[in-house]
C-alpha cells in the first residue's frame, strides 16, 4: 500500500470525466490532470471538448484526449468507451459528471423534461458505470465516481424530478459498491452544493436567490468549482482505497445545518 502524499499521485492513471468541456466537469478534469492522470475531456460539442482538452494539457503538462458522445445514447456510450479502451485501456477513473437541470412546478412538469432529466442524470450513470465496470472487474481495480447534488437531501420547489435523479445517484453508488467491492473497485459520489456555472446561470442572476444561497450556506458563499477538486483527487486515488459506497457533500456545510 502506498502511504503519505504519494497515495494521492495519479501519475500513470487514466480518467474519463463526462461533461468536462465546461463548468464543474472541466475543473474536475483539470484537477485529475494536475495530479498526473491522463484525462479524456468529454462533451457533445467536439470543438468545445477539444479546446478544453488542449487548455488543460497546456496548464498541467498532462496528456489529454477528447471524447465526444451523447451520454443519453447507450450505443454511443458503448462506442465511446470502446474508442477510449483502444487508446489507453479501460479508464482507471470514471467520473459521471454530465448532467442537466430542468425546473417547473410539478403540475406543469412535462414528460419530455422528465425523460430528459432521467436519461441524462441517471440512466447515463448506469450505462457508463456498467460498461466501464466490466473492464475494471477484469483488471481488479478502478474508481467509479458519480456527481450527485445537495438536492439528494434537500428539496426545493420546482425541482422534484432533478432531486429524484440525484437521490437515486446516492443509492446507485451504494449498489455499485455492493457489486464491485469484491473486485477491488471503489464506487463513491461527490454531492456539490451551489456552484456558479452555466447550469445555475439564472439562479446566480437572481439576486434574491443568490443571497438565499449565501445565507443558507454556513460558509457564507457560493462554491467555486475548484472547491470540488480535493475531494475528487482523494476519491480517484489510492488514498481512498478503503472508502466505498459513500457520498461526500462538498457544500460549505449546507446539508449539515437547518
Ligand atoms: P454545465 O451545464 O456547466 O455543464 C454540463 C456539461 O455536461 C457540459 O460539458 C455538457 O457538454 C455536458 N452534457 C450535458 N448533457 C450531455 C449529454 N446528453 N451528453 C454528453 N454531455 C452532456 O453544468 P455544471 O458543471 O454546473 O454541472 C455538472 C454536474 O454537477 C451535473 O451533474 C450537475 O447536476 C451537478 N451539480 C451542479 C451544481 C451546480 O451548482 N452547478 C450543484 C450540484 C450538482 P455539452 O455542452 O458539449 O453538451
Amino acid at each position: 500500500m502506498v502511504t503519505g502524499l504519494a497515495a494521492f499521485d495519479l501519475t500513470g492513471r487514466t480518467a474519463l470525466v463526462t461533461g468536462s468541456s465546461q463548468g464543474i466537469g472541466r475543473a474536475l478534469a483539470g484537477g485529475l490532470a494536475a495530479a498526473g492522470a491522463t484525462v479524456a475531456v468529454h462533451g457533445r460539442d467536439a470543438g468545445k471538448a477539444a479546446r478544453a482538452a488542449d487548455e488543460i494539457s497546456e496548464a498541467t503538462g498532462a496528456r489529454t484526449v477528447s471524447a465526444v458522445f451523447d451520454v443519453t445514447d447507450a450505443a454511443a456510450v458503448d462506442a465511446g468507451i470502446a474508442a477510449l479502451e483502444a487508446e489507453f485501456g479501460t479508464p482507471d477513473i470514471l467520473v459521471n459528471n454530465a448532467g442537466i437541470q430542468r425546473r417547473a412546478p410539478i403540475a406543469e412538469f412535462t414528460d419530455a423534461d422528465w425523460h430528459e432529466l432521467v436519461e441524462t442524470n441517471l440512466s447515463s450513470a448506469f450505462h457508463l458505470s456498467r460498461r466501464v465496470a466490466r473492464g475494471m472487474i477484469e483488471r481488479g481495480s478502478g474508481k467509479l465516481i458519480q456527481i450527485g447534488s445537495v438536492q439528494s437531501q434537500l428539496a426545493r420547489p420546482s425541482i422534484a424530478p432533478y432531486a429524484a435523479t440525484k437521490g437515486a445517484i446516492v443509492m446507485l453508488t451504494k449498489g455499485l459498491c455492493a457489486d464491485l467491492a469484491p473486485h477491488g473497485v471503489q464506487a463513491n459520489a461527490i454531492a456539490p452544493g451551489y456552484f456558479a456555472t452555466e447550469l445555475t446561470q439564472a439562479l446566480v442572476a437572481d439576486e434574491g436567490f443568490s443571497a438565499w444561497v449565501r445565507g443558507r450556506t454556513p460558509a457564507g458563499r457560493w462554491g467555486e468549482v475548484d472547491d470540488l477538486v480535493g475531494a475528487l483527487v482523494f476519491l480517484a486515488s489510492g488514498a481512498s482505497d478503503f472508502v466505498n459506497g459513500q457520498t461526500i457533500y462538498v457544500d460549505g456545510g449546507m446539508t449539515a445545518v437547518v
